[in-house]
């Protein structure tokens, strides 16, 4: 099935034996002696070096093996003779697929930025960093799906249309096939969505969240895990409009087993990625490190693999909202004005916030919960004192808010109460609803947004670096 990838021919003993190679051509070295041609299929972050005798090939041939060129090499897999690499190819023959012109072709080997990348993303998964990057976003994912699958979740797959806005009223993208030349009225005047294709108002989804609970309500224990979108102008670097979001749900949970769930979930699937991503880890260890270098000492980042297992290795703090307000109204960047938001109870708790309690006060992640019901949705499950929610939302150094979830209310009159308070028209959520009339039970999910973790285990400093195609405000191009 195919030729042997670079990856599993890195790893054979050298004894002569005939070999194949297709990859793109990294760099190509002429010297007095030899020609070195570092080749790389994307399989692994090494590149494989082949080795031709001068005058073994025609000019004109060597001409089209260019940086970002595409070929087929036969020769022998034998002991390196240079130090760098184990193995080497001796080329007996070059076929080449497809050349790239040198003055055209964008990538050349050397760091490009990361912002002119994103301006090639059609070409930027050639490049060490973003080949490094997919290969632990692939394992990320493949972790996410065991993860579940090792503990009797079932994958559900919620809808991507929806005619619910309960969720994100102002942030969802409309989905219509009405001609918007010619938009249908009615007799007052307004759009006429009979006429639209699902004969009502309909919208790409913000979460599976809604749905999936109807799934735990039958099948105890689901996740999904499929793009989610959302329509805020929101140019952060934590934010875009197509993002994946994995969000597990599970009937007879409550807060404390939501928070233990989501803590040993980022860990395991971090674990993962630290046992099975070491050489692409290594490479944006180093990568990072190497950015450092020109910042002051007391700027620079701690070492990848160091903040990945002290993540995987310490306890989450947890910790109430009301206690972590407490914490602020003490703080001394409070105290001297330094905050930008006001501190107070009852306050939208806003990043700079977040990032001090991680990464100032505790120096690990947060799990912060019941908070204020008037800042937190309609489905969280109201506590005792009326007051707050049995909310709960990880945070991470760096990233902020990585996790957001809640056990949900179970109570039909206290959910219709909740519903009607924050304006939701009941009609168009009655089948939510009647998960609580008929057979309700306590239940608790939370939401992981996919790029986040992806962020958080490559390093990267900007989600739109860490999704093959990102989406966002004005970029929709590849
Ligand atoms: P934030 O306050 O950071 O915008 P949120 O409160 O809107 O997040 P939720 O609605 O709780 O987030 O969504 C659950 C998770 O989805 C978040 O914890 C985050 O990891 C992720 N997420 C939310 N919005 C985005 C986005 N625009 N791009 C990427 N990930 C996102
Ligand atoms: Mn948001």
């Amino acid at each position: 099935m195919g030729p042997l990838q670079i990856k599993e021919l890195l790893q054979q003993t050298p004894d002569g034996q005939s070999v194949t190679l297709k990859g793109w051509v990294r760099t190509k070295r002429e010297s007095k002696n030899a020609i070195f041609i570092a080749l790389n299929d994307g399989s692994t972050i090494h590149n494989i070096q082949a080795v031709a005798a001068p005058g073994q090939f025609s000019a004109e041939l060597l001409l089209t093996v260019t940086t970002g060129s595409c070929l087929k090499i036969t020769g022998q897999l034998v002991e390196s003779q240079g130090s760098g690499q184990a193995v080497e190819v001796k080329i007996d023959d070059i076929f080449v697929y497809g050349t790239a012109d040198v003055d055209s072709y964008p990538l050349q080997p050397k760091r490009h930025s990361l912002e002119f990348l994103r301006e090639i993303a059609h070409l930027r998964p050639r490049t060490n960093t973003f080949s490094a990057i997919l290969r632990i976003r692939h394992a990320l994912a493949f972790a996410v799906h065991k993860y579940y699958n090792d503990r009797g979740f079932f994958y559900l797959h919620t809808p991507i249309i929806t005619a619910s806005d309960a969720e994100g009223a102002g942030e969802m993208f409309r989905v219509t096939t009405l001609d918007l030349d010619k938009l249908p009225r009615t007799d007052e005047g307004a759009i006429n969505f009979k006429e639209d294709f699902f004969g009502r108002e309909a919208n790409l989804t913000v979460s599976g969240q809604l749905e999936g609970e109807l799934g735990a309500m039958a099948l105890s224990k689901i996740y999904t895990f499929g793009p989610t979108f959302r329509a805020e102008n929101s140019n952060t670097t934590r934010h875009l409009a197509e993002f994946w979001m994995i969000e597990p749900e599970m009937a007879f949970f409550e807060l404390e087993d939501n928070m233990d769930l989501a803590e040993d979930f980022i860990k395991t699937v971090i674990t993962y990625a630290l046992e099975n991503c070491k050489d692409d880890l290594a490479f944006l260890e180093n990568r990072l490190a190497d950015e450092d270098k020109n910042k002051p000492q007391n700027e620079r980042s701690i070492p990848l693999l160091e903040k990945l297992n002290f993540v995987v290795e310490n306890a989450f703090e947890r910790l109430t909202y009301t206690e972590a307000i407490d914490i602020l109204l003490k703080s001394k960047p409070h105290k001297e004005k330094k905050f930008q938001y006001p501190v107070g109870w009852g306050i939208d708790l806003s990043s700079e916030h977040e990032r001090y309690l991680v990464e100032k006060h505790f120096k690990k992640p947060v799990i912060l919960t019941n908070y204020p019901r008037e800042i937190k949705s309609f489905y969280m499950k109201l506590d005792d004192d009326g007051k707050t929610v049995r909310a709960m939302d990880v945070l991470f150094p760096g990233i902020g808010e990585i996790i957001g979830g809640s056990q949900r209310e179970d109570n039909y009159e206290k959910l219709l109460e909740r519903v009607h308070e924050v304006g939701i028209d009941p009609e168009t959520i009655w089948w939510y609803l009647e998960t609580r009339k008929f057979g309700t039970a306590p239940h608790s999910g939370f939401g992981l947004g996919f790029e986040r973790l992806v962020l958080f285990v490559t390093g990267m400093g900007n989600i739109r670096d860490v999704i093959p195609f990102p989406r966002y405000p004005k970029s929709a191009e590849f």
